[in-house]
């Protein structure tokens, strides 16, 4: 044990801390010490007394917790919520999304979409996000402009979309992408192929040794529905799970996302390999694409993470929400309530998303040394009493909107709901400019 620093920048009082690691445990009358970008204590309200700080907060109905982490989204999408729903994936896909994102996709479209993006997040207690979408460089560059950790997954298609025409072109893209932030403390990026089905053999080959080379992670939708999986045997024999495990891309690196369609012999090899599983439960549902089979994952000891998918298949970017479904359904799922404890689904939300992004030794978690993410919630209203257990009301009861502040890498980006760093009337403006554009697209209907 080290002894308490004398000083801190901000010193925080709360009624309640759960650390997520140790598993489970709620922390009364505790204290934390934030220096720099790193949490310096966490001890007893007693023994906290004897640190001077510059900001004394005092939260003394606030439970302070590890900021949330969406592991899986598109955030510039944000700009086509509500756009077509009530459709299934592909022709939700091919008849509504891809026409309009041919008409509408740029960098400005990317900078305004993420921008909503991160309001959205922040206001619900994410602190980390994943994305993949066109003009990575444009998302990259709006959540380090606006102080939020993300990781940058860059697109890898076969096909020419608006930020690329091949797959070189994609991954000499990225990775000049993943030169300009290597010094980022906020932003990571990593590969993003976008699905086995987009993505030929032949380049999920060479994302496969370029990211060995680099030890870098990989991102990919995998396994969304049944049907992919069918058609992927029927043309190539081979389950796409199989086709990347034997192509090398399969290791503790990988981030497979959705999984919803998985045999006994997936979950062994994901298992033995050390790939992670990104749950979007949500999306799961509104698309009707399937159920990840989160218990016999955990049982055999698969890392599971959560993710929102984008706003335009959810819709909206609440891992409160998303920690909720993921719950319910597991227990839906086996005919079991005591399935998924509400720990065990905040954990999915914090430390569990910190290990899928190779980031476990920096966040996920309220642990002296690591970043200081986290985020306070108001339990006070109506809606999150009384109060019995703390941890049941942060997945149970609330839904976002009783998180009051927020810090990452210890600089203050939301204090009593107020964002620090984004114009939300601004931000209205632009999002009802882009309203009026996209709703008006030749030959797609709403
Ligand atoms: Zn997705």
């Amino acid at each position: 044990m080290t002894s308490p620093p004398n000083t801190a920048d901000t010193l925080i009082h709360a009624g309640w801390i759960v650390p997520v690691v140790p598993h489970g445990v709620v922390l009364e009358n505790h204290s934390i010490a934030l220096t720099g970008e790193r949490i310096t204590a966490l001890l007893p309200r007693a023994e906290a007394q004897a640190i001077e700080a510059q900001n004394v907060l005092e939260l003394p109905g606030h439970v302070l917790l590890p900021g949330l982490i969406n592991c899986h989204g598109h955030a510039a999408m944000s700009l086509l919520r509500g756009f077509a729903d009530d459709q299934p994936l592909m022709p939700w896909l091919e008849q509504h999304i891809w026409p309009a994102e041919r008409a509408h996709v740029s960098e400005e479209f990317v900078r305004d979409g993420t921008e909503l993006a991160i309001a959205e997040m922040l206001r619900a207690g994410t602190t980390t996000f994943s994305d993949m979408y066109f003009f990575p460089n444009a998302c990259a560059a709006t959540a380090q402009r606006l102080g939020m950790r993300c990781q940058i997954t860059f697109p890898i298609f076969d096909f020419p979309t608006a930020w690329g025409q091949d797959a070189d072109d994609y991954i000499r893209k990225g990775l000049a992408l993943r030169d300009d932030f290597k010094h980022s403390a906020l932003v990571t990026v990593v590969f993003g192929p976008h699905a086995p089905y987009t993505v030929c053999e032949a380049n999920l080959a060479r994302i496969a040794t370029l990211a060995a080379e680099l030890d870098a992670p990989v991102h990919i939708h995998l396994h969304e529905t049944a049907g992919e999986v069918l058609m992927a045997v029927e043309q190539c024999g081979e389950r796409p799970l199989d086709m990347l495990n034997r192509l090398g891309l399969l290791g503790p690196r990988t981030q497979c996302v959705h999984m919803t369609d998985l045999g006994d012999q997936d979950i062994a090899l994901l298992a033995a390999t050390g790939a992670h599983v990104v749950h979007c439960p949500q999306s799961n549902m509104k698309l009707a694409s399937g159920t990840c089979r989160v218990g016999a994952l955990r049982a055999q000891g698969v890392n599971v993470a959560l993710g929102t998918d984008s706003a335009a298949s959810n819709n909206d970017l609440n891992l409160f929400g998303e920690m909720q479904a993921a719950a319910l359904l597991a227990k839906l799922h086996a005919h079991d309530a005591s399935a998924l404890p509400a720990a065990d689904a905040l954990a999915m939300a914090t430390i569990n998303g910190a290990r899928a992004l190779g980031l476990e030794d920096r966040i996920g978690s309220l642990e002296v040394g690591k970043q200081a993410d986290l985020i306070a919630v108001d339990l006070r209203g109506p809606e999150t009493q009384p109060l019995y257990h703390p941890l049941s009301q942060l997945v149970y009861a609330c839904n976002g909107s009783q998180v009051s502040h927020s810090w990452i890498a210890g600089a203050a980006v939301m204090a009593d709901r107020e964002l620090t760093h984004i114009d939300l009337q601004a931000l209205a403006v632009r999002t009802n400019q882009w309203q009026q554009r996209i709703a008006h697209t030749p030959g797609v209907t709403l």
